[in-house]
């Protein structure tokens, strides 16, 4: 068995991890020149979104022994709406960092790979089919799997994010749903440490409208998030990703074709989650290729959880700002703690609830 892997990312290193402790040692191609050479950005692990694993690094850990050392585990989650403000503690997931800093989940994942990076790769998913028996697509985009007609794109984001300098607690991440900056959409705030952030705007792009660049959207969140924590940010970098696309391949594997990551279809739409899945993904496709379960079968629950985060999504998206504000001040508390730390993966509940009103 000859395995290449198109794409050193979350998912592509994951699989290359799992590959090699089952005996395969595939050639990894990545199109940039180390692995994580992009901006730098704070992402996070919420364990509502991972239900029925609680701990997402344990899981990997324990099952896997793929090690990842977080930024800092989640103690504090404040939710912002317009007038409202729900605070939440308990164990409720954990932030990390992305790109081309050293400790970036990319970057610890490569130091566990043993097998050959091909940097710079002009590698087309033709050649590699031709010249390997497996390939797994895990370039985390659509380009491949859309031209192979096994895309459905249901939403296009806007993300728009600066790395910002002051005073956080690296245990404290907070949001805010209010349409006036991020039309639904959320911003965030991800501390990197006790001095460096990431604030971000992610809101959906309207269909058949001209883009919009969101200079506007943006000043206002940041004048909201200075306002809210009585600091003012200095900005010390910036980024912009556009048309991040959202959707779910046809077929998870085609011939000896396997599609991982957001390849498959594992960011989630609700909220744009997608590490965990991503991982498990490459993790599912070493194991397919091993024989130790068919890839289409385990990533049915990954599958199902889109369809059911798509739901939330439609119902998130027809709420305004004073529903947001109603539904923030319920989340306050008892209830907002017991939802987010619950065994249960109420998402689900939520979802099969929605699915089933809706009828
Ligand atoms: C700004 C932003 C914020 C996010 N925040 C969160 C969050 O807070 N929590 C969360 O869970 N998820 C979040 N996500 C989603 C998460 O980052 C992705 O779901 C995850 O990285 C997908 O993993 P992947 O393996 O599919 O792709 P990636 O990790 O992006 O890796 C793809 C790799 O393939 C390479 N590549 C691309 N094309 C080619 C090619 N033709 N040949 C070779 N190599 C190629 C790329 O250079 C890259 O290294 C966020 C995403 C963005 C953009």
């Amino acid at each position: 068995m000859k395995v290449a892997i198109m794409g050193a990312g979350l998912s592509g290193l994951a699989c290359a991890i799992r590959l090699e402790q089952l005996g395969i040692y595939p050639d990894i191609f990545e199109k940039r020149g180390s692995i994580g050479d992009r901006f730098v950005n704070g992402e996070v692990l919420l364990t509502i979104f991972s239900r029925p694993v609680r701990d997402e690094i344990s899981y990997l850990a324990d099952q896997y022994q793929i090690y990842l050392h977080p930024t800092g585990h989640i103690g504090e989650f404040i939710i912002h709406s317009e007038h409202e403000q729900a605070k939440l503690s308990g164990h409720l997931g954990f932030s990390n960092i992305r790109g081309r800093h050293e400790n970036s989940f990319e970057n610890q994942l490569g130091r566990q790979v043993k097998s050959n990076i091909h940097y710079h790769s002009e590698h087309t998913y033709e050649e590699l089919v031709r010249d390997y028996t497996h390939v797994i697509v895990a370039t985390g985009d659509a380009e491949y799997a859309s031209e192979m007609r096994n895309f459905e794109v249901d939403l296009t984001v806007t993300l728009k994010g600066a790395t910002v300098e002051g005073d956080f607690s690296r245990y404290c991440v907070m949001c805010w749903l209010d349409d006036r900056y991020a039309p639904k959409g959320y911003g965030y705030l991800i501390p990197y440490s006790e001095t460096e952030a990431n604030l971000v705007i992610a809101f959906p792009d309207e269909l058949h409208s001209t883009p919009d660049s969101g200079d506007e959207k943006w000043k206002l969140f940041y004048e909201r998030v200075c306002s809210d924590l009585g600091q003012n940010f200095k900005i010390t970098d910036h980024f912009e990703v556009n048309n991040y696309m959202i959707g779910q391949c046809n077929e998870p594997r085609i011939g000896n074709s396997l599609f991982t990551g957001n390849c498959l279809g594992t960011i989630m739409p609700l909220f744009g989650f997608g590490q965990f899945p991503a991982m498990l993904s490459g993790i599912y496709a070493a194991e397919d290729l091993c024989g130790l379960g068919s890839y289409i079968e385990t990533t049915k629950e990954i599958r199902e959880s889109y369809q059911n985060s798509m739901i939330l999504r439609k119902w998130y998206e027809k709420m305004n700002n004073s529903q947001k504000d109603k539904l923030v001040k319920k989340m306050n508390g008892y209830w907002g703690e017991k939802l987010l730390t619950t065994q249960m993966d109420v998402l689900k509940i939520i979802s099969r609830f929605l699915r089933w009103g809706g009828k």
